[in-house]
C-alpha cells in the first residue's frame, strides 16, 4: 500500500494511469478515424462527425451526442455504480465499463478539431486529483521494511 501511494505521488498525469490507458486505447484511437465538421452555429458548439456514410451530431457545450453514450456515461449515478461494481472481467457490459466517465469517440473527434483536451472532459472522479485526495484521507503515514 505504501509503495502504491509513493507511485501515485510520483505520477504527474492528469488522469489515473488506468483511465488514461482506457482513454488512449478505446476512445482516442477510434476518434482519429472520424472527422468533425462545424455545423455553422454562432456559438460554435454544434458539430457533425463523419466517417464514410456515417454521421453523428455532437453538442460540445451540452455534452450530448447522437450515439447517446456520452449522456449515459457522463451521468454521475451511472458512474458511481460502474465504479463500484464493474471490473473489466466482471461486468454486464464491458463497453460501458470502459466508457464510464469518458467522452465518446465522436465527442473526442470534435475536441481534436477545436483544440480541446479529451482528458479535461473525463469525470473528475477519474483524475489523479481525486485519487490523491482519497489516499490522503484513507492512509495514515507508516513505516515499512523498505525504509
Ligand atoms: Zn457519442
Amino acid at each position: 500500500m505504501a509503495t502504491h501511494k509513493r507511485k501515485l505521488e510520483a505520477y504527474y498525469g492528469l488522469l489515473a494511469p488506468v483511465q488514461q490507458k482506457k482513454l488512449d486505447e478505446f476512445i482516442k484511437s477510434s476518434a482519429n478515424k472520424w472527422r468533425a465538421i462545424w455545423s455553422g452555429d454562432s456559438d460554435i458548439v454544434l458539430f457533425e462527425v463523419h466517417r464514410g456514410n456515417h454521421k453523428m451530431g455532437v453538442n460540445i457545450h451540452q455534452r450530448t451526442c447522437n450515439c447517446n453514450v456520452w449522456q449515459l456515461t457522463g451521468n454521475s449515478m451511472f458512474q458511481l455504480i460502474t465504479s463500484m461494481y464493474c471490473t473489466p472481467d466482471y461486468c454486464h457490459s464491458k463497453i460501458l465499463y470502459f466508457a464510464s466517465g469518458m467522452p465518446c469517440r465522436y465527442a473526442v473527434a470534435v475536441m481534436y478539431k477545436i483544440g480541446l483536451k479529451p482528458e479535461e472532459f473525463v469525470h473528475k472522479w477519474l483524475t489523479m486529483e481525486s485519487i490523491r485526495a482519497t489516499y490522503k484521507h484513507c492512509i495514515k503515514p507508516m513505516n515499512s521494511k523498505e525504509y
